[in-house]
């Protein structure tokens, strides 16, 4: 453990609310790709979220009954273009970006694993876009979900992110993990993951031979929901077709070899699954 993540560590313990700071970023590199983890917030999290998690497992997971709730979004350099996944709430991003050589206005593409206030935060200041030269591209089934006026679950905070935009928001259609994978941009893959929300998307980026899945929402707590990937959380639009999800792109991405990594995974969050003989997997963080 880093003496960064040591003393995050016990502000966790003490119960408060980290906040990233610029700095608070692990870069992984994709062949030709960087793409750069950024802390937006780190706390100690409620495990009320959990939806049929057995006292039994969450003692043996989760022994201290707290665990580490993180918001990460993520930088992808390309050779030809900065990207963002996600925009956390906007607190540490901008900082992050830049230190990483990076106007956030030569951002070209924002790109979106679905629509809530953790996630869409930082896109836009002001009421001004923030990614000042970005187009936003999301999934459709997501856009349709929050955004029509007559929505169910109508998203006025999401609306007026993407307002900011005006028409420069695209969406996209994400393929199966078992089809044939279709870019977005070169290298980079949106990958069907519905169940945390309807429109939820992973993205697979991809450069010589190597890979790496981003995998938005699919894990809240990692210390139980990748031994035990049955339990779902009441943040799961649809706690029983988001287990389907996890299980599929866990199984998936374990027998490809694939790291992986998310928006709620606590640093050092990025790493590669292994299955276990009786079920459940684990997760060992990688670094290059
Ligand atoms: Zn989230």
């Amino acid at each position: 453990m880093s003496l960064k993540n040591m003393a995050m560590f016990s502000v966790l313990m003490a119960g408060s609310i980290f906040n990233g700071s610029a700095g608070d970023i692990l870069t992984y590199k994709v062949g030709r790709c960087e793409v750069s983890l950024l802390v937006e917030r780190a706390a100690a999290g409620n495990i009320g979220i959990l939806i049929d998690a057995a006292d039994e497992l969450k003692k043996k997971y989760m022994p201290s009954g707290t665990y580490t709730s993180q918001v990460n979004a993520f930088l992808i350099k390309t050779p030809d273009r900065a990207i963002v996944v996600d925009t956390g709430f906007g607190s540490a991003l901008f900082d992050n970006i830049r230190s990483l050589g990076v106007d956030p206005a030569k951002v070209e593409a924002v790109l979106l694993t679905h629509m809530h206030g953790d996630h869409i935060g930082g896109l836009q200041k002001d009421g001004k876009a923030a990614f000042a030269g970005a187009t936003v591209y999301l999934a459709g089934q997501e856009k349709d979900y929050w955004l029509p006026p007559n929505a169910k679950y109508r998203n006025d905070g999401a609306a007026a992110a993407l307002a900011a935009y005006g028409p420069r928001v695209q969406v996209f259609n994400p393929g199966e993990v078992t089809a044939r994978l279709q870019e977005l941009f070169p290298g980079i893959i949106p990958l069907a993951a519905f169940g945390h929300t309807p429109g939820h998307t992973a993205f697979l980026v991809r450069s010589e031979g190597q890979s790496l899945l981003i995998w938005g929402d699919l894990v809240h707590v990692m210390d139980i929901q990748i031994p035990v990937p049955d339990i779902s959380v009441t943040y799961d639009v649809d706690p029983a077709a988001a287990r389907v999800t996890r299980k599929k792109i866990f199984d998936w991405a374990a027998k490809n070899k694939i790291p992986v990594t998310g928006m709620h995974l606590a640093s050092p969050g990025i790493g590669l699954l292994e299955a276990l003989p009786a079920g459940g997997y684990t997760f060992t963080p990688v670094k290059n």
